[in-house]
């Protein structure tokens, strides 16, 4: 893989797994982090093509790529916005510098935090440039997930099947009984529950699905300053679609927190949000679908009627039945050639709490096991290898989110 893939870790979202990355060209990403490592701010992780994962670990602790100098574009108490020769970089306001717009700085990008302010130098002059933003980034026609491709959850099927595809295949009538189609559904519960694979699955079920993924801290860091218009773009986009559109917001929460002190941008997001999903009533093609891991502290203004006025739960702990229905369906729609003499049953109760992401990953790393083995068939030892090293992670997770809330 080329060595372009790789990024610096801007912060570990302990309680997701995720890592926030940032790319060289200043562009920054949420990644499921399935390295294995202990991964810290400032490490340099391979990224895998689709931008889903950090693969590897490639180098602890980064290389000293030098600073960024910029100029302060705008600010409140705990945010500055800083403004380089290729982005706007938001980052938290230093106690210890009294700093003011038009102000030159230096910053660590990969760390995310000014450095010090940079006086008697005129201030470097960037070109004003037209935001980059090309909508087919965000979307998908007729995404390969169908219901077919998800294992257990039939209650969240039929449940979303109710509330999100009967609405978008049947808005006519809907209409001719007088009742209006909802349009927005909330899908909460712990991350790798499957819930952006169940939107993915709406949409490619109804004809001509398109589908629109969009992540909440992305709207805010990628699309600084510019997060209104091309939120905008992004429903417009999906209204003017011949068949029907799911727009799926990930991580809801971190635009829309109901928390004291949410920055003026966020308000005015949820605003711009609230004002898309009003407009946007009359288009009966369109639904948006927000998730969530902490419905909790989701602004009540979303979840008013005509907005985020359904819920999905996505519960964070399985069945056994279901979870060794999502190891047979997993096996089978990857075409996993899998040894007549491995029993799932057993790797089904032994992975107790494990969420559907943690089930595939099992699959895959006992796949890459039989590999690295120079087999084409994947055997027991391989899954009880994947198994130990994946229950291994899970618990470290657990100690770390256990120790977080220790010290709060
Ligand atoms: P979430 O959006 O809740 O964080 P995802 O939908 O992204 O979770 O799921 C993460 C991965 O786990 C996806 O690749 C998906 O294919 C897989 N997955 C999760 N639940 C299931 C399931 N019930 N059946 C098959 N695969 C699943």
């Amino acid at each position: 893989m080329p060595d372009n893939n790789v990024a610096t870790v801007k912060s570990v979202l302990e309680d997701s797994g995720e890592l926030i990355v940032i790319f060289d060209n200043q562009n920054s990403f949420i990644v499921e982090d399935s390295t294995g490592e202990e991964i810290s701010a400032g490490d340099i992780v391979r990224i895998d093509e689709q931008v889903q994962y950090a693969t590897d670990l490639v180098r602890e602790g980064g290389y000293d790529t030098g600073n960024l100098v910029g100029v302060v574009k705008r600010q409140t108490s705990e945010r500055v916005v800083v403004q380089t020769e290729n982005t706007h970089i938001g980052v938290p306001n230093p106690e210890d510098e009294d700093i003011e717009e038009g102000d030159t700085v230096e910053l660590n990008a990969a760390a995310g935090r000014i450095l010090r302010k940079v006086e008697g130098v005129d201030p470097p002059s960037f070109e004003a440039q037209e935001e980059e933003f090309d909508v087919d980034e965000y979307k998908t026609e007729n995404p390969g997930d169908s219901f077919g491709d998800i294992g257990g959850l039939e209650d969240i099927k039929e449940r979303v099947k109710e509330v999100v595809e009967l609405p978008l295949s049947k808005g006519d009538e809907f209409e001719e009984i007088g009742a209006k189609a909802p349009s927005g559904v909330l899908f909460y519960g712990p991350p790798g529950t499957g819930k952006t694979m169940f939107a993915r699955a709406v949409a490619n079920s109804l004809e001509e699905g398109t589908f629109y993924n969009i992540k909440g801290p992305e709207i805010l860091n990628k699309w600084y300053g510019e997060s209104e218009r091309q939120l905008r773009r992004i429903f417009e986009d999906a209204g003017d679609q011949e068949g029907a559109a799911i727009i799926f917001i990930d991580e809801i929460e971190s635009i829309a927190s109901s928390r004291e002190g949410s920055r003026d941008v966020d308000r005015r997001l949820v605003a711009q949000l609230l004002t898309l999903m009003d407009g946007f009533e009359d288009y009966d093609n369109v639904s948006v679908i927000a998730a969530t891991n902490r419905p909790g502290d989701i602004d009540q203004a979303l979840l008013r009627p005509g907005r985020f006025d359904r819920e999905v739960e996505f519960p964070s702990e399985l069945p056994v039945s279901d979870r060794v229905d999502i190891l047979e369906t997993v096996a089978n729609s990857e075409d996993m050639n899998v040894a007549d003499s491995v029993d799932f049953e057993v790797y089904a109760e032994k992975a107790e709490k494990w969420t559907g992401a943690d089930l595939k990953r099992l699959l895959n790393d006992a796949a890459v096991n039989a590999i690295r083995d120079e087999r084409t068939e994947i055997r027991t030892e391989d899954l009880e290898l994947a198994f130990r090293r994946i229950e291994r992670s899970r618990k470290k997770k657990q100690e770390k989110v256990q120790a977080g809330e220790d010290d709060g």
